[in-house]
Order: structure tokens, then sequence, then C-alpha cells
């Protein structure tokens, strides 16, 4: 079968150096940043570079992409001046995207910051409303490992948002990160646990709104609402957790994106072969 897992990779030197390090980790499919992730900052991109970019991933059978938006980015927020940016951002990011012939927008649903949880889905509905999604683009929420006031944290509460918003639900979906997952409280590693998570996806979610996964592994408990992601198999989700997910008949035809740390010697090849070792 034809299996879709690849890395978050650096687009620093140009977008099209991206196809370059994704060959290196060994991986067809992939993630990056349209911009700086820590700042508003969104690069705007030339018809050229992206259809550079895009001839260059064909080569290498390298699809889908995802550009991952800015980690400032918050929809839920009662305050109306972080609101805009926040909208202003991911408008340019899925614009990027359009350009760039990326398939995927994922970002962060936010926190709510103090105005209550349905106040914060409502306003994330209200976003998704305003915004205009370039033909060939889905802009995807991510789950959370729903820390304080973040949402995102359950299945169901990402179906909330999808159905609170006017937006067409073909234009939207939803990413799943098995670190937030297993920071949310959801059982990745024990078969049973498992099942009863990828049942709550069917049911509360719906798999067909189910487009991209994060896998990470954890280095945190389970149910610690902590976002700090490990090399695979090495943390608290571990390869029982991973064999599970790579075999799993619901998401073995979703693309899998890595986000594991890169700042030690280990890197995403190592950790791209080690899921591929998985796969039975
Ligand atoms: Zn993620
Ligand atoms: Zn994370």
């Amino acid at each position: 079968m034809d299996r879709r897992i690849g890395a978050h990779v650096s687009i620093s030197g140009g977008v099209e150096k991206a196809v370059n390090r994704q060959e290196d980790a060994g991986g067809n499919c992939g993630q990056i940043f349209a911009g700086s992730p820590r700042t508003w900052k969104v690069s705007s991109y030339e018809e050229e570079e992206g259809e550079k970019f895009h001839e260059l991933r064909g080569e290498g059978d390298q699809n889908p992409y995802v550009i991952h938006s800015t980690y400032l980015v918050n929809l839920a927020t009662p305050k109306d001046d972080l609101f805009r940016k926040s909208l202003k951002c991911l408008q340019e990011e899925l614009e990027a995207a359009g350009k760039l012939g990326v398939e995927y927008v994922v970002f962060h649903p936010g926190s709510h910051t103090g105005s209550g949880r349905e106040n914060g889905i409502e306003r994330i509905a209200e976003g998704l409303d305003e915004l205009d999604i370039p033909e060939n683009v889905t802009l995807l929420l991510e789950n959370t490992a729903g820390k304080g006031t973040t949402l995102g944290k359950s299945m169901g509460e990402l179906r909330q948002m999808m159905e609170a918003t006017d937006t067409d639900n073909e234009k939207i979906g939803v990413c799943i990160d098995t670190c937030h997952a297993h920071a949310a409280g959801y059982e990745l590693r024990e078969q049973e646990g498992f099942e009863d998570f990828i049942q709550e996806i069917k049911e509360d979610l719906g798999l067909e709104n189910l487009k991209v996964l994060h896998l990470n592994d954890s280095k945190d408990e389970k149910g610690s609402e902590k976002d700090n992601h490990e090399h695979i198999g090495e943390g608290n989700i571990g390869l029982d957790g991973f064999r599970n997910v790579v075999n799993s008949e619901a998401l073995k035809k979703k693309p899998m994106v890595l986000e594991t740390p890169v700042e030690d010697d280990k890197g995403y090849r190592e950790n791209i072969e080690e899921l591929r070792g998985l796969i039975e």
C-alpha cells in the first residue's frame, strides 16, 4: 500500500530546499512553516516559486504537504485585536498554500482565556466564517494537549467547531497529533484503549474529517496535558503505541507527518525508518 510518512522540514534558503531535506529524511509527504512560527510574519510567494516547489515535489513523489500555522494564532480569544491579527495571519498562510500548491493548512484552535468553552468555540466558528479558503486547500483544526483554557482536546469538541461554522465542511477538517492525544488522556499503547480511541474518532469526529496525523512520541505521562514531543519509541507512547497507529485500518491511509526533535544527533531519518519498520 502506498504509505505516506514524512517530516516537518525547514524552508530556510528557499521553499524548494524543503524537498531536498524531505528526501534526506526519507519522507514522501511533509510539512513546512510559511514564515517564522513565533512571529506574525508570513512570507509571500511568487507564482514561480510555487510552480518550482510543486514540480520538485512531483519528481520526488512527495505529497501531500501541510503548512503549519504560527503558534501565535488564537481564534478562540475574546480579545478583538488578537482575533483580527490571527485571522490576517491565517488568511496569509492560506494564500501561501494556494500559491505553493500545498494541500493543507493546520492550526491550533486556541484558548478562550476565561470567556468560557462555548464562547471560545463560537469565536472559532466566527473566525472560520471570515476566512477565504483557496480552491484545493483544506484548513485543518489540530487536536491539543488541553492545558488550561485550550480548546480542541477531544474529538467531540473539534467536531463542535466544525458544526458551529457556516464554512462548507468540505473545506475544513482535523489533524490529530499523537503526542497531544496522549497528553489529553487518550490511550494509544494498550490495544483495547487504542480501539476505544479509534471508535471515538469515528463516532464523535467522523473518520472522513480526519485528514492528517502528526506522529510524535511524548516525554510526559498520559493525561499530563503537556506538549513535549519525543523521538518515536523513546517516549511514553512507545513502539507499542506507534505499532497500533501505523497498522490501524482506520489510520493507515492518512498522511503521517513527524514533528520529532531535531536538536540532537538523532533526526527524522531514524524516526521515519523506525515507523516504517513497525508496519506489518
Ligand atoms: Zn502537531
Ligand atoms: Zn505539539
